[in-house]
């Protein structure tokens, strides 16, 4: 069986599905690894490396593609600049395993049924225990977590820590985290090693104690409705309980050097929670970093992949900061992809148990058909739109 790595097309994308570490544990299986010329180049895997893993570096794009059995990428496929498409290049009845955004391009997702492609949705591989080792959204919210911190602390005309010098005390900048889920957590363990002061909030209550353990205050606030849905994650709260949390979020964003927002609800823009009245408040110089810029973004301010500045307080909206640290973030991911071939690999061939719950979750095309409701649904409601 041979498994292929793409070099990703992306703009801006320097990571790899594959780093020749996890290549090299592979072909010890006694899998085939092909990899696609120069894919590791931006993230500091050479060539050489893979060869030396084990693996057959191929020069043509189109030949790796269609060879593959199983072909493994970060990104959805794509349409290249030679006008052909990744997803007609796959062969009927190989495989896919990448990010693939099913909820956001459910017609992606009906392209690959339709050319006969099984499809893994690294996005809807459970968050349990038993699959944590093949979180990637996990693994890659950590990166962009930490990352966050950075830029917040490189873009704040002022120090994080508390300083006490001959030329005077410096008191510690105060950073508001909002949304303590994986990416939240990590950069609130950042901002404390650079020694801010550091508040969080969150609508799901669960997180309290995890905020307090890193040494952060948890912003409470007393919702009166439902906030978790199943999996764990946030629900879409109603305006009142919007309306009410930002009324309490207002005093500490206003009180703030640096706000830090990862808030999002899976399948839907992300909730506005700092508001252009908001922003007028906050001191000049304040720096806000917008997680969630991708997804409309959490300040009414945000534009994607730019740096905003109103009233003295620039909004950063990042974009894809997993690709901004490629070593760590391939080397993770390729983690997370590698378990999941584990689970999927049996005596060298692909064999799919649709009665483990990994598989049957994260499996979202196979034999012709889309497998999740939610995508069906989201199709459905998109070919409404279109009549
Ligand atoms: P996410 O990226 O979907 O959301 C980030 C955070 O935003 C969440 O903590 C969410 O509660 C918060 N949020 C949503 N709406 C908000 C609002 N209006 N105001 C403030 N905060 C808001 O979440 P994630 O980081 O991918 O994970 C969320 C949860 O999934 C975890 O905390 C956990 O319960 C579960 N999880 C479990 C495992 C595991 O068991 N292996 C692994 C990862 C995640």
């Amino acid at each position: 069986m041979r498994i292929a790595i793409a070099k990703e097309i992306e703009v801006g994308e320097r990571r790899v599905a594959l780093v020749p570490d996890t290549v090299g544990r592979l072909v010890k299986q006694g899998l085939d690894v092909c990899v696609e010329a120069g894919a590791g180049e931006r993230s500091y895997f050479s060539d050489a490396a893979y060869e030396a893993a084990g693996a057959t570096v191929i020069q043509d794009s189109a030949q790796l593609w269609q060879e593959a059995d199983v072909m493994l990428k970060v990104n959805p496929p794509r349409d290249r600049h030679d006008g052909q498409s990744e997803v007609s290049l796959l062969r009927p009845g190989s495989t896919l395993i990448c990010f693939l955004n099913p909820l956001g391009d459910p017609a992606l997702v009906q392209r690959l049924a339709e050319q006969q492609v099984t499809a893994f949705s690294m996005e809807l591989i459970p968050r349990t225990s038993r699959a944590q080792s093949m979180d990637a959204l996990s693994s890659q919210a950590g990166v962009a977590g930490y990352k966050a911190a950075l830029i917040a602390a490189a873009a704040l005309p002022k120090f994080f820590p508390m300083l006490t010098t001959a030329a005077g005390t410096i008191p510690p900048a105060k950073v508001f985290i909002m949304g303590a889920g994986v990416a939240g957590l990590q950069a609130i363990a950042t901002c404390r090693r650079l020694g801010a002061v550091v508040e969080a909030f969150d609508i799901r209550p669960a997180v309290k104690e995890e905020v307090q353990s890193l040494g952060a205050k948890f912003v409470e606030v007393a919702l009166d409705e439902d906030t978790v849905a199943a999996g764990g994650y946030a629900k879409e709260i109603s305006e009142a309980a919007k309306e009410r949390s930002r009324q309490v979020i207002t005093e500490h964003v206003r009180h703030a050097d640096a706000v830090i927002t990862t808030a999002q609800v899976p399948g839907r823009t992300a909730p506005i929670l700092v508001t252009e009245e908001m922003v007028a408040q906050m001191k000049p110089g304040a720096v806000i970093v917008d997680l969630a810029a991708e997804q409309g973004g959490n300040c009414a301010c945000t534009e994607p992949g730019k740096d905003v500045v109103k009233n003295g307080v620039t909004i950063i909206g990042t974009i894809n900061l997993p690709a901004t640290m490629p070593v760590h973030a391939s080397q993770m991911y390729s983690k997370n992809i590698s378990t999941l071939l584990n689970l999927l690999v049996k005596d060298g061939a692909l064999n799919l148990n649709f009665a483990d719950d990994i598989i049957t979750s994260a499996c979202i095309t196979s034999a012709g058909e889309i497998r999740n409701q939610r995508v069906k649904d989201a199709l459905a409601a998109l070919v409404g739109v279109g009549n």
